[in-house]
């Protein structure tokens, strides 16, 4: 049975210290459906894209074994924009532009096919859209789930519906301060998961994460890089490669959620290493391997 992937599928424009793309291939579930491929198939993508929307990128996904049935193509409209411009700090972005588009009058429609999934993850989408999906699932019993900013200030009703009915949320430190008003990261994840979630990552860019699962707290680094060309699409490919690494064992115990962290992290390095979703592109999953034994090198010692 496919992994179910829901979210954005857009053209980004953009700017870091170094270079700037305009109207590269991106969206939530883009970044989700690329990492998570290189663990489990099929991927199955429920998205909406317009009609400019260019052939070339649809080819670059089937041939990452991403089943597009759901993919809705707009005749007419127009495809999700979106524009960031990075500060030196790579971890300081400011977003210039959303102009939603084709995402305005979406209706996800979940193919029969897809509606059997027992893995979800739901991209970073308008809530209310991220809740008719899982309307439409027959029996899901692993959902992962990511927000933002934008949704936590204008949404904050319909995320905390959903929030009751995901396994996993998702999100970045200043995503959980704001969505628990509490500024320890300590004290935010217990409230948020009194919200719903029983299991809560938080990803802090170049220092790493966090996950908080009953009383236990795993903490891994990120990847050492000299180079980060464009962080767009981390936190995305965070979640594809967990996600995809837990649907691949079907195993979710703790000490497996651990791995799949280490593997949501490998994901996100190579992701920022090329623009757009350039790094995600040819990767073959020896190389997604041998990082992930990188990682176990990073952070083991001995206490003599
Ligand atoms: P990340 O860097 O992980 O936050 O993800 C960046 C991606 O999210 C970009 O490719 C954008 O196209 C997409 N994105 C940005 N804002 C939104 C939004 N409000 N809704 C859905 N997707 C978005």
């Amino acid at each position: 049975m496919g992994l179910l992937v829901v979210g954005s599928l857009g053209l980004d424009t953009v700017a870091t210290p170094f270079d700037r793309v305009e109207n590269a291939l991106g969206g939530s579930a883009v970044y989700i459906s690329l990492a998570a491929s290189y663990f489990s198939g099929p991927i199955y993508l429920v998205g909406v894209v317009g009609e400019d929307f260019p052939k070339k990128y649809i080819k670059l996904l089937e041939n990452h074994n991403i089943d597009l049935e759901g993919l809705q193509i707009v005749q007419g409209g127009k495809t999700f924009r979106w524009s960031g411009k990075y500060h030196y700090d790579l971890n300081v972005r400011d977003t210039l532009l959303t102009e939603l588009n084709v995402f305005e009058e979406f209706n996800p429609i979940i193919p029969d096919k897809f509606k059997k999934s027992k893995f979800v993850c739901l991209g970073n989408i308008d809530p209310t859209l991220q809740i008719k999906v899982l309307d439409q699932m027959e029996n899901p019993q692993f959902v992962v789930c990511d927000t933002m900013n934008y949704w936590i200030e204008g949404k904050m009703d319909a995320l905390s519906v959903l929030l009751k009915r995901v396994n996993v949320l998702i999100i970045n430190d200043s995503e959980a301060r704001l969505l628990a008003k509490e500024a320890n990261l300590i004290k935010a994840s217990k409230k948020i998961r009194d919200m719903g979630p029983e299991i809560l990552i938080i990803k802090k860019g170049e220092h790493g994460a966090l996950l908080f699962a009953d009383d236990m707290v795993f903490s891994a680094p990120a990847y050492p890089m000299e180079m980060i060309y464009d962080p767009t699409g981390a936190g995305d490919s965070f979640a594809g490669g967990f996600t995809g690494y837990l649907h691949k064992t079907q195993d979710l115990s703790h000490e497996n959620m651990k791995r799949a962290v280490i593997y949501g992290s490998a994901m996100a390095s190579f992701c920022v290493e090329k623009f757009s979703t350039k790094g995600l592109e040819d990767l073959e999953y020896l190389r997604v391997h041998d990082r992930y034994r990188e990682f176990l090198d990073l952070s083991r010692f001995d206490d003599k």
